[in-house]
């Protein structure tokens, strides 16, 4: 599957995910004066489901396997969020990456709630057909709470628009009827919208030209370092690199490439695109993926795991911005200590966000039957990402807080509006 070799070996970092998401948000919520009830209500998950499946492998057996999909939170509409096939994955880092979701959506403004999903299971081991089974038997299992209305998974680490597909086809042969609407990031062919497939990267590129704007320093020329190269890493590389910036450095979980002119990621992706481990790219200095984190210079875009940058490595972080394209890939510790060094960090719920912020399109999109052109897509993009990054960016100013702080605060504070003024019910 293109953009899905996740590191099996990175898993360790996943309990803290959790831990990292509760902390951000008893830090908003006391920073917002919140009442004890109401942090007790939005610290749990709404919903959660385990499902424990079979399925049929090529050689005869029977494997059983284990997912989860967790709801956060549905006060500011129906539940949004990616779907992780990896062999780490736990309840408590879903319930993270769904707390994140909740946060994100509020963040930039769209009428979303939280939710995440993953399996345990790692994509690579399975034949085309075990992972089509595995992925329609899943989408089964989960079909009682999963719906356009009700909650709407798209790709995250392992799964792709493939994987999209047959979950919309799945769910769509239940209802008797095509149910576009139930996934986004589809293929284009079957209801999936222009610009999805970069919307990630394209919102870390927009978000950097608003700080770089705001800023008043250049794209040309800028360097940057990039943790991963999947579907968040490879795009961003992409782009930054047409707007002129100078990749120095990306890694993926074999290891990371280095130039100090700048890399031909036009070449990386080619070479890549024949299924090789970046460590294995022909021309280029390998360096390890820790020292991609440690490398000076001007933007350090972390887009693969989480908790990367800890007490352990955060001193030794030589760039002066940190954009996330993962989520949660900086400890509270390390914030601290990158605020001290006078680091900018911009966080992952915003950073990140130009991917549910087009999902959000595909979805709007598919209810009306009614698709868009990609510059319009694009363009709306930039408008709502920028708007989110200016709106966290003058909050932070004024109140003299970290990104991080101000983007916490807007999402938290969003979220809490919404609650009260439903109630809870009864
Ligand atoms: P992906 O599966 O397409 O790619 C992940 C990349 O990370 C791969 O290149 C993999 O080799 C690399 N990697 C894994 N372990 C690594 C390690 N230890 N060191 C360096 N590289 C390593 O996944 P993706 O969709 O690009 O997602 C990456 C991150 O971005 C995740 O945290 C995800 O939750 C987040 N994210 C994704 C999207 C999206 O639209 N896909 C949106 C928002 C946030």
């Amino acid at each position: 599957m293109a953009g899905s070799d996740a590191d099996p070996q990175a898993a360790i970092v996943c309990d803290s995910a959790l831990s990292t998401a509760l902390a951000q948000f008893d830090d908003a919520a006391e920073r917002l004066h919140l009442a004890e009830d109401i942090r007790g209500v939005l610290r749990a998950s709404k919903r959660e489901l385990s499902v424990n499946f079979p399925v049929n492998m090529d050689d005869g057996s029977i494997s059983v396997f284990c997912g989860y999909r967790v709801q956060h939170n549905i006060a500011r509409g129906p539940a949004k969020g990616g779907l992780r096939y990896n062999p780490h994955v736990s309840l408590d880092e879903v319930r993270a990456l769904a707390m994140w979701m909740t946060w994100k959506a509020a963040v930039v403004n769209l009428p979303f709630g939280g939710a995440k999903g993953g399996v345990m299971v790692d994509p690579r081991a399975l034949s085309a057909a075990e992972l089509e089974d595995l992925t329609r038997r899943y989408a089964t299992e989960i079909s009682i709470l999963i719906g356009p209305a009700e909650d709407i998974p798209a790709p995250d680490m392992g799964t792709d628009h493939q994987v999209m597909a047959w979950i919309m086809d799945t769910i769509s042969m239940h209802r008797g009827h095509t149910v576009a609407g139930v996934v986004t990031g589809k293929p284009v062919a079957v209801g999936g919208t222009l610009g999805r497939v970069e919307a990630t990267g394209r919102g870390i590129l927009y978000v950097i030209e608003e700080l770089c704007r705001q800023k008043g320093i250049h794209v040309e020329g800028a360097t940057v370092a990039i943790q991963g190269f999947g579907n968040v890493g490879n795009v961003a590389a992409h782009l930054l690199q047409r707007a002129g910036a100078k990749v120095v450095a990306v890694s993926d979980s074999s290891g990371g490439v280095y130039d100090g002119n700048g890399l031909d990621v036009d070449a990386l992706l080619e070479c890549r695109a024949d299924s090789q481990p970046l460590a294995e790219c022909a021309g280029v200095d390998k360096i390890t993926n820790a020292e991609v984190l440690t490398l000076p210079a001007d933007f350090l875009i972390p887009a693969a795991l989480e908790g990367q940058i800890t007490s352990r490595n955060a001193g030794d972080v030589r760039a002066r911005f940190i954009i996330e394209g993962a989520n949660g890939p900086t400890t509270p510790e390390a914030d601290r200590l990158l605020l001290e060094q006078g680091v900018t960090v911009v966080p992952d719920i915003l950073a990140n966000a130009g991917g549910v912020i087009v999902s959000y399109f595909e979805w709007v999109q598919d209810l009306q039957f009614y698709f868009w052109e990609e510059d319009e897509v694009n363009d709306r993009l930039r408008k709502v990402i920028t708007g989110a990054y200016r709106e966290v960016a003058a909050s932070a100013e004024s109140g003299g807080l970290t990104m991080r702080e101000a983007a916490m605060e807007l999402g938290v504070g969003r979220v809490v509006e919404a609650t009260s003024l439903r109630g809870i019910y009864p």
